[in-house]
């Protein structure tokens, strides 16, 4: 297992096994790696021959009063599980391999970004998109891992590729959950451990609001209701937004019907958390 830190070296790495005619898997990743990204690298290592894990904190879809500085960070630690899990090559580029001076091309995306995490975190989807196209230009997979845990950048992600002909197979992974209910992701190191049991909340008023759907509940007003009015006996709980959209478009629906998503983003303290149920 190999780290890499310049686009220019990657390159060249991939550019040889495409020579041997593999097929590369890309698993895109901000690092501090858990779970959640290591069974897509186990996924991709089944499914590819190489894979390359890219571990690059992206600066560029952060705002100015995020937490790009706080991010969790430790290349060490991530290189130990990619390692034991099978992967083949990190991309770990500085910004500015990625961003140098007067880098001013950009992805932009309209419908499935006006909504949810699009409409409350204004530039964060350009940067995600610019990102993503660009790994994807330097690694050129066959396949790429995303997780359903961001499940509005899955639907925007699939949508560029499709928009654009990158040409790759996006393959979805499932939300990973620790042991008591809670979506794994880096940022839960920020919770205290009052905090933490707080951001129970979140998977208890989704599991609320999906018991109802499937006891027949098809007004997703009421959905959003139920979910709101669990998610406000948390204290600690602010809620940024509660929605009930159609998966393919992120547009709100009023009627439950077809592939359905069903997305909170709540403040416990200062950290922001998201979760999310697909259902149909
Ligand atoms: P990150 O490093 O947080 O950007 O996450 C890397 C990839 O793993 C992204 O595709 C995320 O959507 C995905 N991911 C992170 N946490 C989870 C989780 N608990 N369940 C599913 N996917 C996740």
């Amino acid at each position: 297992m190999k780290v890499v830190k310049t686009i220019q070296e990657t390159r060249e790495i991939v550019a040889a096994w495409r020579k041997e005619g593999l097929t590369v898997g890309l698993v895109p990743t901000m690092g501090y790696l858990h779970e959640g990204p290591q069974s897509w690298i186990a996924n991709s290592v089944s499914e590819n021959d190489p894979t390359v894990v890219s571990v690059f904190v992206n600066p560029i879809q952060f705002g100015p009063n995020e937490d790009l500085e706080a991010y969790p960070r430790d290349l060490e630690r991530d290189m130990q599980l990619v390692e034991a899990t099978g992967g083949d090559l990190i991309f770990n580029p500085e910004p500015s391999e990625m961003y140098p001076s007067h880098f001013t091309s950009f992805i932009d995306t309209t419908e499935t970004t006006e909504l949810l995490c699009g409409a409350v975190r204004p530039i964060h989807f350009r940067g995600v998109c610019t990102v993503v196209g660009k790994l994807f230009n330097i690694v050129r997979p066959d396949r790429a891992y995303f997780g359903q845990k961001d499940a509005q950048q899955l639907a925007t992600i699939r949508r560029f590729v499709r928009d654009l002909d990158f040409g790759i197979e996006i393959v979805p992974c499932p939300i990973i959950r620790e042991d008591d209910g809670l979506a794994k992701s880096s940022r839960n190191t920020y919770l205290n451990a009052e905090e933490r049991q707080a951001a129970l909340i979140l998977s208890k008023s989704l599991a609320l609001g999906k018991k109802a759907i499937e006891e027949g509940e098809k007004d997703a007003k009421k959905v959003i209701e139920i979910i709101k009015s669990n998610l406000s006996t948390e204290p600690l709980a602010r809620i940024d937004y509660v929605e009930v959209v159609d998966f393919e478009n992120i547009q709100r629906v009023d009627t439950i019907a077809g592939e359905t998503l069903v997305a909170i983003a709540v403040y416990i303290g200062k950290t922001r958390l998201i979760d999310n149920f697909i259902i149909g």
